[in-house]
């Protein structure tokens, strides 16, 4: 049993995540705003994915969360499982093994085009 706080876990990268867990990610992953993806959950095309915010969804399954979460509903294993599975594969965004994940990072600085996938987040949501 452990008595990890949510404060100690470390934030994945959700792309390289999403991949680890075996779901397909879509072929154009918007830096911000939220993508259009097959659950890895369920199978149904009703995900999303942020990797600004490292977070995902699910309308068709309702589930959702961070890099963990997803490792957790995938697998089926504990946090503290999950965790340690994602500290070995490598999956921390921005540790030890997430070299590849800051290539990966959106740019700020890009406006035009980061405030319209912000723009098209926003109206996503406004959908729901
Ligand atoms: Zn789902």
């Amino acid at each position: 049993v452990t008595m990890m706080t949510r404060e100690e876990i470390p934030t994945l990268d959700i792309l390289r995540t999403w991949e680890y867990v075996g779901g397909e990610l879509p072929l154009h992953v918007k830096p911000h705003g939220w993508t259009p993806a097959r659950c890895p959950v369920h199978g149904g095309f009703s995900a999303s994915i942020n990797p600004a915010a490292n977070k995902w969804y699910c309308f068709g399954c309702e589930a959702r969360g961070d890099g963990l979460d997803l490792i957790m509903e995938v697998e089926g294993v504990s946090l503290a499982e999950a965790r340690e599975r994602a500290t070995e594969s490598g999956l921390v965004a921005g540790g030890d093994g997430g070299r590849r994940g800051l290539a990966r990072k959106p740019r700020e600085g890009r406006s035009r085009v980061s405030l319209k996938s912000r723009a098209e987040g926003r109206r996503r949501d406004q959908r729901r």
